[in-house]
């Protein structure tokens, strides 16, 4: 399931359900030992006994939370913490030093480079199984909050901010690649009527409802489907060539028309519709040639093209699709 089908709170308590994995990181394998038997049963627990090795864990396998001890032969601790801190892949995982020097100085050093805590070897078990404990609630917390910051709050779509990312992304990588991409812009028909009549809050209901539908019409994994605000929605669908456009157009016009949503006052329909605008990139020519590199597309002119569609299926009726190259 996407995990964005889920509620933030169900999420925290999949996340929480889920036994934490933790990276123990040791030349000396009776340390490792030592630690493995202090997590073992409550977490997974993966074990590396160089920097190299450590690095190639935490890239594989993003564990929870990584115990790093500072002094190794070859690559020490901090130049370890100093790997997984400057890669994005492995910037947000907590390191905790596992050091036997006590001094201030160590210390200052190793939370500099951006780790969270030190333990003190030889470690007290419960202390150390304490301390793991809360740093992972808040890694998960705080991987809650990132991905909130992408959700659109009463739908569960992703918002508007998530949209423009991956926009950027995907006209990039449709330049690259010479395939075609659309974007659908979908605005709820005579939304402002079915709100004067149902009241607001059925008015936010019958959104979840289209976003709902809108999410479960797109067919591939890379098509994203987002609010992108009040009554619109849009959509990025890579690969999509005009023809593509037009039936997932009105695969996406079928699904909130099929939902039946009693619409009484629309002078459009009895139940609530959406009309909708698709601007496509054509795929590149086989044998399209430039003077220099292919043309960059401006995201905000593929919206903009889909937004002058979207109003032109409104002006011809409502309840319809509407689809043009760029
Ligand atoms: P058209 O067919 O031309 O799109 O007509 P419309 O009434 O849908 O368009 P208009 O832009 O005039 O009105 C949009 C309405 O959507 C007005 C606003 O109150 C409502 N709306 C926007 N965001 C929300 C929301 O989050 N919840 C609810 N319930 N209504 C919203
Ligand atoms: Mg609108
Ligand atoms: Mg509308």
């Amino acid at each position: 399931m996407n995990s964005l089908d889920l509620s933030p709170v169900a999420q925290l308590a999949a996340l929480a359900a889920k036994k934490p994995c933790v990276l123990v990181v040791d030349d000396q394998p009776v340390n490792i030992q030592a630690l493995h038997a202090v997590f073992v049963g409550d977490y997974r627990v993966l074990m590396a006994t160089s920097g190299e090795q450590a690095l190639k864990l935490a890239h594989e396998r993003q564990p929870d939370l990584i115990l790093l001890d500072v002094a190794m032969p070859g690559m020490d601790g901090h130049t370890v913490c100093q790997q997984l801190k400057i890669d994005a892949a492995t910037a947000a995982i907590p390191i905790i030093f596992v050091t036997a020097q006590t001094g201030a100085e160590e210390e200052e050093e190793g939370l500099s480079l951006g780790a969270v805590d030190f333990i003190t070897k030889p470690f007290n078990p419960t202390v150390v199984r304490a301390r793991v404990r809360t740093h992972i609630t808040l890694k998960h917390q705080s991987d809650l909050l990132r991905q909130m910051a992408f959700v659109d709050g009463l739908t569960g779509l992703a918002n508007r901010r998530a949209f423009d990312e991956r926009l950027t992304m995907e006209t990039a990588r449709a330049r690259r690649s010479g395939e075609a991409l659309a974007v659908a812009m979908i605005d709820v028909d005579h939304f402002k009527l079915y709100n004067d009549h149902y009241g607001h809050q059925q008015g936010d209901g019958c959104l979840v409802s289209v976003a709902r539908a809108v999410r479960h019409a797109l067919l591939r994994p890379a098509d994203l489907a987002a609010r992108w605000g009040g009554e619109e929605f849009a959509c990025i669908l890579p690969g999509t060539d005009e023809a593509g456009a037009q039936l997932m157009g009105e695969r996406l016009r079928d699904a909130v028309q099929r939902l039946a949503i009693a619409h009484e006052t629309s002078p459009v329909a009895s139940s609530v519709t959406v009309s909708i605008g698709i601007a496509v990139i054509p795929p590149r020519r086989p044998n399209a040639t430039f003077s220099g590199a292919p043309p960059v597309v401006e995201p905000s002119r593929l919206i903009a093209q889909a937004d002058r569609l979207l109003y032109h299926a409104k002006q011809e009726g409502r309840n319809r699709v509407s689809v043009g190259p760029l």
